[in-house]
């Protein structure tokens, strides 16, 4: 039954803006099922992004277990868990959601923060509904502003992430900046904080990083054995899943590469030009740039992206047995390893672009920038110089959350590929092994 006509205007907009959500979120998840090689164990995946956008659930997760909202991988996740919450990463991938946002922002803002406070200021969607408080980095301007504008609707701790990731008192402040946010979750779950609370949750997110390191190792194989979007998709559901689930669902997803593996089913011919996507995160349902590169004939190999292999990034390195121990471990792995932009000083970007060109075999670069993230936009150059020098061909593509440029990125996804197949590109990964 559509029940949009039922109701007041204002739960019919509701209603209307449920479906639309749903109908896109449908088409996405239908595309990503459809893609050939599709493993049975990543189901269990798409379940959850159809849970969370489909059916409109909250976050997967135990019972009676709270949500907090985080807006970005320098959020600890250990510090969550140990509190007795759960995090839910809400960075917004939804054009509908855009829709209302770009009526809110200002015209120039990104789209990722235009959709999050569409998602806020419509308030039916049960997975951020559902959050107890808001946890925002000061990372980019767009996200300072966004930090302001839910503060005045949610309960909303601001953490301010150093600018450099050198200078120890940089990492001393944001050693403070976590103890403040433990204070906020324990008023929230009155779980006070300590080191076995930390270690048991540092427990929780070694055994995912464990799987997910050996899911890294199968995809670095070539031929590829299994696709780039499919991969993102696992990858994006540990957003919305509690993590112990998300463990389980990838390890039985690595046991499945293994045993096609040994049968020799693999999920790209080998010809087929290697490419690497780095820049603005992918967001479901925003998943038009991975699907079609794997659509122009393209291997999506690897990425380089907070909602990809960046987001559930190295273990905290603990030196010190102590509660006080591990909270300086988790803000040193929060940030020092991390290669996002917003840091002022991001060699470190370029160095881990270019061993990546090596690991994965890569053979063109796709540099993601959605329209309005200046951050990404500043570094292509750099890359671009880099890659240059390399020999390994590049494209910057720029986009925005509506289907009104799929053509346009079509013809130039389809045009890089055919490049690096039949030009100059095609033996850039020998190349750079020499
Ligand atoms: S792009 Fe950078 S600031 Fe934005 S969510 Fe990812 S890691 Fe955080
Ligand atoms: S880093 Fe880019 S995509 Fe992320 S919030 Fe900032 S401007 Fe938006």
């Amino acid at each position: 039954m559509d029940n949009s006509r039922q109701g007041t205007p204002e739960e019919r907009r509701k209603q209307r803006f449920l479906n639309k959500s749903a109908v896109t979120s449908v088409k996405y998840l239908r595309k990503i099922d459809e893609l050939p090689h599709k493993p049975d164990t990543l189901d269990p995946f798409l379940n959850i992004l159809k849970h969370v956008f489909v059916d409109m659930q909250g976050a997967v997760k135990p019972k009676d277990t709270p949500s907090i909202g985080t807006y970005c991988v320098m959020v600890p996740p250990e510090l969550i868990y140990a509190a007795g919450a759960m995090p839910v990463k809400l960075c917004g991938g939804s054009y509908t959601a855009f829709n209302i946002g770009d009526d809110i922002a200002p015209r120039d803002a990104c789209p990722l923060v235009k959709a999050v406070m569409g998602f806020e200021s419509i308030g039916v969607m049960p997975v951020y509904q559902e959050c107890r408080m808001m946890a925002v980095p000061i990372t980019c301007d767009c996200k300072k502003k966004l930090a302001g504008w839910l503060g005045e609707r949610r309960k909303t701790v601001t953490l301010h992430v150093p600018t450099g990731r050198d200078r120890d008192e940089d990492m001393e402040h944001y050693v403070k900046e976590l103890y403040q946010f433990s204070e906020e979750l324990t008023k929230i779950t009155g779980k006070q904080l300590s080191y076995e609370r930390l270690s048991w949750a540092c427990g929780l997110t070694a055994a995912a990083q464990y799987e997910l390191s050996r899911f890294i190792e199968l995809r670095r194989r070539a031929p590829l054995v299994i696709k780039g979007t499919h991969y993102l998709a696992a990858l994006n559901a540990l957003s919305y899943s509690h993590i112990s689930i998300w463990t389980r669902y990838m390890r039985a997803l690595c046991d499945e590469i293994e045993q096609r593996i040994k049968r020799k089913e693999m999920a790209s011919k080998e010809n087929r030009p290697r490419i690497l996507v780095t820049g603005s995160p992918i967001v479901f349902p925003n998943f038009k740039l991975p699907l079609l590169i794997e659509e122009m004939g393209g291997a999506l190999v690897a990425d380089e992206t907070c909602m990809g292999e960046r987001g559930a990034y190295d273990p905290p390195a603990i030196a010190d047995q102590s509660t006080d121990g591990i909270m300086r471990a988790l803000a040193n792995k929060s940030t020092r390893p991390c290669t996002c932009p917003t840091f002022t000083d991001n060699k470190r970007r370029v160095y881990r672009i270019m061993q990546m060109l090596e690991d994965y075999q890569v053979q063109g670069v796709i540099y993601h920038v959605l329209r309005g993230c200046l951050v990404y936009d500043y570094e292509y150059q750099v890359l671009e110089e880099e890659m240059g020098r390399l020999g390994v061909p590049i494209i910057r593509v720029e986009s925005d959350y509506n289907e009104e440029d799929v053509e346009q990125l079509r013809i130039r996804v389809e045009a890089f590929i055919e490049l690096i197949k039949y030009g100059r590109g095609g033996d850039s990964a020998i190349h750079l092994r020499k």
